[in-house]
């Protein structure tokens, strides 16, 4: 919408897009011009394209406000309102997607999705509660550097250097819940700029203002100049909770928000939700070898979970994090000592003698390249100089893994090579290897191997 040429609009009428949103939800208006992405025309017919009406219920995107949606339509003819854009800051161009057809001077319906702009409202009006209780519990000299809100969500930018503590956030949301509950009505005034200003309402003073401005007002706590739409009464809000804060740049901070009942009921449903079934899943794991490693803090941690669908349970999520950050340790320590303890039942693999070194070959069902590495590398310090080939048949895949490697002493007397040994036996069997001249890991296709006869007849035949 922002590449339409701006040399399309220079002779509009004066008289065009009367905007009666703030009063109406609907109106019966007219087509006063019709655009298309490249030119002037009187009709779109099932297609997409730009319309000027003499009067506009559609609130067009300003002051960090989204624009409305809805329906234009005469008859079955309907245009679907994607997005409404102020042209040289006062006419509405409504984008809109036609079925059937509309022509300029037909009289048409304008009807705003509703329940889409009750949700701004009640953003906006939030948007409101939360600067003045910025203002409240930081100190009066914040300032709103940017605002931005939708259906879905509000954004908040104002100088301050630091992040909000947990303290400063929860002070910040009980005051505007209190305005909330106490239900102060809306109060909007046309008034002169300087009138406004004596009373102290807040202003963007990087903006031009008219000389008439229009203030919105909450009890004695919020006044700002504003041409948003709001909602009533702040009762209609139900509800409000801070979602983020960020930095923005080094003197700014962005808290992010929500509002109405529903979204906030929403959201805290899903984030504790998801945090009591990452919580399950690791207590689980941990009944199931607690007596191989039991671990008390983290056995304590757990009886504060599940966690309740509440505001102050979801302001406690940071112990579900704690309790994942302690579980991930837990479960480091307990695969050790699961290697550790496996790596005792496998202590006398057959060892075999060559006239310069031992070798091993052994093969193993199902087990993982990790614990194949660390059992390889005992038996590297037990006997030495030795060389090992571990294979591990891998019933779901119907493949086998293997590793190759020397110990040290071996690789010195540069005889024997595990890059070697490894490409011997991805040739014989047809697989991928990769590694360095101590230790080759890779992969071969095959059901059986015979691979001691084979390296035998080659490796060892000297
Ligand atoms: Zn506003």
């Amino acid at each position: 919408m922002n590449s339409l040429p701006k040399e399309l609009f220079t002779n509009l009428d004066n008289s065009i897009s009367e905007f009666c949103g703030y009063e109406k939800n609907e109106v019966e208006t007219e087509i006063l011009e019709i655009f298309t992405e490249k030119e002037k025309t009187t009709k779109l017919q099932n297609e997409n394209g730009y319309l000027f009406l003499s009067k506009t219920p559609f609130y067009a995107e300003k002051g960090g406000q989204v624009s409305d949606r809805g329906w234009i339509n005469k008859e079955d003819n309907l245009a679907q309102v994607q997005d409404v854009k102020l042209v040289n800051n006062k006419f509405h161009l409504h984008k809109v997607s036609v079925k059937g057809i509309l022509r300029v001077g037909e009289k048409v319906m304008a009807k705003i999705d509703i329940d889409r702009r009750r949700k701004i409202a009640c953003n906006h009006s939030s948007t409101h509660l939360l600067n003045s209780a910025l203002h409240l519990v930081l100190g009066s000299e914040i300032q709103q550097d940017g605002s931005y809100l939708d259906n879905k969500i509000l954004r908040l930018d104002f100088n301050h250097e630091n992040n909000l503590s947990k303290e400063e956030i929860i002070a910040v949301e009980n005051q505007v819940e209190e305005w909330i509950k106490k239900g102060y009505p809306c109060q909007i005034n046309y008034e002169t700029y300087e009138q406004a200003l004596n009373r102290k309402a807040l202003a963007f003073f990087t903006e031009k203002y008219e000389n008439i401005v229009r203030t919105v007002q909450f009890g004695d706590f919020s006044l700002e100049l504003c041409g948003g739409t709001h909602v009533n009464n702040s009762s209609e809000i139900g509800d409000f909770l801070i979602t983020k804060q960020e930095k923005k740049g080094k003197n700014n901070l962005r808290l992010e928000a929500i509002a109405t009942q529903e979204t906030v009921n929403n959201y805290l449903q899903e984030k504790i939700t998801t945090a009591n079934k990452e919580v399950e899943k690791a207590k689980d794991e941990y009944n199931k070898y607690k007596e191989k490693l039991p671990n008390e803090e983290f056995a304590s941690l757990l009886k504060s979970f599940p966690l309740k669908i509440s505001k102050d349970n979801y302001r406690k999520l940071n112990l579900a994090e704690n309790l994942l950050i302690n579980f991930k340790q837990w479960k480091k320590k307990l695969e050790k000592k699961l290697i550790e303890e496996k790596i005792n039942l496998y202590s006398s693999l057959p060892l075999r003698n060559h006239s310069e070194f031992f070798y091993l070959i052994y093969e193993f069902k199902n087990e993982k390249g990790d614990f194949l590495k660390v059992l390889a590398e005992k038996y590297c310090q037990l006997y030495n100089p030795i060389l090992i080939i571990f294979f591990s048949k891998s019933t779901k895949k119907n493949n086998y893994l293997f590793l190759v490697t020397i110990s040290k002493d071996l690789s010195r007397t540069k005889k024997i090579n595990t890059q070697t040994i490894a490409n011997q036996i991805t040739k014989l069997y047809n697989g991928k290897f990769g590694g360095n001249d101590l230790l080759a890991q890779g992969f071969i296709n095959t059901e059986k191997i015979e691979i001691e006869e084979e390296l035998k007849k080659t490796l060892f035949k000297k």
